[in-house]
Order: structure tokens, then sequence, then C-alpha cells
């Protein structure tokens, strides 16, 4: 069937355009890389521990999709109670509204710069760290979302635009400070209340249900197209002609293998960045070592920017009386990313002092990179992601998902652009 269109990646973005043709009648193709379907929405398993790649939940409101991830899996909900670890001290999330835990002195600080941060209408805000002291004022901004920003981000927050922002990041009021620097709060000020988690088969089974009766061919890599003879080869020598080509793949890659990109379209390509990392997963022979749902760790030393909890996601996740963590370790894709063996050892043996396990409790642990994670909002992001986005659709090749809207989606975002395709 020489017209089906061809979908590149089985990710959940993919997945969703091949379901959504299918729902219209019209049958596509998928091809994947790896020997499984999911993307960053799949798992792995090691002895009866499941880990999702990076921690997922979903708290889509949208009642189409949400009815479709319910139909393919029912799901806990569970309430978005995260924490936070600094110096020693474990404060509820966000930490500016759940100061109590930290040592007086800490406190007024950070309240006084608080109370006198700079003054500053949005709009004149140029960049991340500036928003950051505007919202905090200097001195919390520095010790805790400056730190943050470099692990998570893998950049200066100074290095950063504003607009990804948008309601993922709540701005406290100084009654709400001062409240929390007295007793910990119950109020949640989470972007979202509830994160919603299948109760079987890890995260990427919110999409089992749209899978079914979908043609993915696994293990092809596509490594050249030629927009000329509208043909793409895979890394097995195979090829393929196709009359639509969509595609799921970061826009970097694209601009790699699709054959006399023009300078320009490589140039912005290059400007690009966005972040890599690695999953450090543990699997303990103890049903309470996981205590935490997740939490964001601030201090420089220790190499995680969040450690979430698989088996407390959902307890399937685990062997019976066991628990797990997953730690995330970001870098920016152009910074020399350390060993794995190195961080493995600096992770576990940190954790280790945070969260008050031994070697005698640890029954499974492995480290697995990424190469691609976020997008990151570099300033310059929209100009060169839409000449990139610009020359695809010239040459007739539609970009969605993630990476190839080249946008902080999340899962269920990522599902309505396949669905827009
Ligand atoms: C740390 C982290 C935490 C997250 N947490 C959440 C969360 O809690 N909730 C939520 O809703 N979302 C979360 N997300 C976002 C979510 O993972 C993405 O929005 C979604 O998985 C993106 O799907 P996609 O199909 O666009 O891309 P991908 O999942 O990246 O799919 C792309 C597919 O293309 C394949 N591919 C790549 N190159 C080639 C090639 N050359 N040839 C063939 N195939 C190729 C890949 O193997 C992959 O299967 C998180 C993401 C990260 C990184």
């Amino acid at each position: 069937m020489p017209n089906r269109p061809i979908i590149l990646g089985a990710g959940i973005a993919g997945i969703s355009a091949a379901y959504h043709l299918q729902k219209k009648g019209k049958s596509a193709v998928i091809y994947e890389k790896d020997n499984d379907w999911g993307g960053l929405c799949g798992y792995f398993s090691i002895e009866g521990f499941r880990f999702d790649r990076f921690v997922h939940f979903t708290f889509t409101n949208d009642a189409y999709i949400k009815g479709i991830f319910e139909k393919s899996s029912p799901l806990y909900e569970h309430p978005s109670i995260s924490y936070n670890y600094y110096h020693g001290a474990w404060l509820k999330h966000p930490a500016m509204n759940n100061l109590a835990p930290l040592p007086t002195d800490e406190k007024v600080k950070i309240i006084e710069d608080f109370i006198n941060r700079p003054q500053k209408d949005i709009a004149e805000i140029k960049n991340y760290e500036e928003w950051l002291k505007v919202q905090n004022g200097n001195y919390f901004a520095k010790h805790f979302p400056f730190v943050y920003t470099k692990k998570y981000w893998g950049q200066k927050p100074k290095n950063m635009e504003t607009k990804w922002i948008g309601k993922r990041i709540h701005s406290p009021d100084l009654a709400e400070v001062l409240k929390g620097a007295f007793e910990t709060q119950d109020k949640n000020f989470y972007y979202t209340s509830v994160m919603r988690y299948p109760k079987v088969g890890g995260f990427r089974s919110i999409l089992d249900d749209c899978c079914k009766g979908l043609d993915i061919r696994f293990n092809k890599k596509v490594v050249r197209i030629s927009p000329a003879e509208k043909r793409v080869y895979f890394a097995d020598g195979s090829s393929e002609n196709y009359e639509r080509l969509i595609s799921t793949l970061p826009l970097p890659e694209m601009v790699k293998i699709t054959d006399n990109c023009p300078e320009n379209v490589q140039q912005a390509a290059e400007n690009l960045h966005w972040t890599c990392g690695y999953q450090v997963s543990l699997g303990f022979n103890k049903p309470d070592i996981a205590k935490y749902l997740w939490f964001y760790i601030y201090d420089e030393d220790i190499p995680p920017a969040r450690v979430y909890s698989p088996s407390l996601k959902s307890p399937e996740n685990a062997p019976e009386g066991c628990s797990s963590y997953q730690a995330e370790v970001f870098f920016d894709c152009r910074d020399k990313i350390p060993p794995a063996e190195e961080v493995l050892t600096k992770t576990v043996t940190k954790l280790k002092e945070i969260c008050g396990f031994d070697d005698k409790d640890i029954k499974v642990q492995d480290i697995r990179f990424e190469p691609y994670a976020n997008v990151t909002f570099t300033h310059g992001v929209y100009e060169n992601r839409q000449i990139v986005l610009d020359y695809l659709k010239s040459i007739g090749i539609d970009s969605i998902g993630r990476f190839g809207k080249w946008d902080y989606l999340w899962s269920h975002q990522a599902f309505e652009s396949g669905m827009e395709i």
C-alpha cells in the first residue's frame, strides 16, 4: 500500500497520529528505532521492578483524552503532594510556601528579601533569572531555583526566556509565605490537584487501547530522508517511499538526516538546546524505603534534580514486599556528560545519606541514558524552531510531538498534536 502515511516514531504522538488516522478509516505505518513502543512514555523491567522512563503521571482535564487513557487502564488518583530536600531539611512543595523546617535566621533572610524583591512589570522582565528574583526575592532565588535550574534545565537562569513558565510555577503572596514559615501548610499550591497513574502496566498502558490494530515496525531506525525521492532510508539497509510523512523525531535529528538542508536551517537547529539525562533506578527489598511519591533536591553536590517512587505510583511496579525509587540527573545537550558508573555511584551514595537506606536494602540498581528529555527555552528558541519547522513544512514533512514541535509538551499534549494531524 504505497499511499499509506508513514509515521516516524512510536511514542505517544506517533501512536496518537496513527490511531486517529485509523479512526478516519486511513491506515498508517509507524517506523520505530527501538524494539518496543511508547518512547518516553515507555518502561523497562528488571527482576520484577518496573521503571518508567522518568517520572510520569497524567493530569489532563480534556474529557476526550482522559476517556481514552481511562479506557485503556483504570487509574489511581494521587494527591499532588511532593517535597523538597534542601541542606538536610525536608520542605513540602513549593518550598517558598513551606519554609517552616528551615533555621530561623535563614527564614528571616528569605522573607526580608521577599518583601524587598525587585518590582517589575512582567512585560519588562528579560530572562528567567530576573523573573525568579521578582517572584521570590534575591536570597530564595539564589539558593533554590537558581541551583535547581542548573540541575534540571542544564542552564543558568539568565540564559533562559520566560514564556514557557505559564501557570507551571506558583507565585506566592506575603501572607502565604508567612503562614508557611510558622507551620507546614495543608493547602496544595501545585498546578494540578491530582496526578493519575495506571493501576497496572506502567505509564504507557494509558495507550493500550489506541495501539490495538496499529501497524508498528520495530528496529527501524531512520537514517536518511530524501525529500527529492520522497523516500526514507533505515539503518538495516531497507527504504520506503512515502506520499505523506509525519515525524515525531527531534528537530536537530531531522536536520541531520534530511538531504540538502539549507545552511540557515542547519544553523537554526545548531542553536537549539535541550536536556539529556540519566535515570538511576533502585529496587529495594523492603516495602517502606520509598516514602515520597516524588521530591526535588536543591543541593549542588547531589546529582539528581528529582527523585520519584515507581512503587508508590502503583504497587504493581514492584514485587510484593518491595519498593523503588528512580532518580533523574540532567545535563545540557552540549555538556560533557560524566560516565554512567560515576553518576550511579555518586547518586546512590548521596541517596543513602538522605533517604536512610543501606547497600543491603538494594535489590536492583540500574542506570541508563536518555539523549532527549526536555526542550530548553534558551533565548532565540522560538525563532530557531520556526526556521526548522517552516523548512520541514516546505518539503512536505509534518512534525509533531514534544521534540517534533519543539515545545514543553506533557504526554497528553503530545497526544493532542498527533490527534490534530
Ligand atoms: C523527565 C520527564 C518527565 C516527564 N513527566 C511527565 C509527566 O509526569 N506527565 C506527562 O504527561 N508528561 C511527562 N513528560 C513528557 C512526556 O514524556 C512527553 O510529552 C511524551 O512522551 C512525548 O512523546 P513523543 O511521542 O512526542 O516523543 P517520544 O516519546 O520521544 O517519541 C519519539 C519516538 O521516536 C523514536 N525515534 C527517535 N529517533 C528515531 C529514528 N531515527 N528512527 C525511528 N524512530 C526514532 C523514539 O525511539 C521514540 O519512540 C515527561 C518528560 C520528561 C523528559
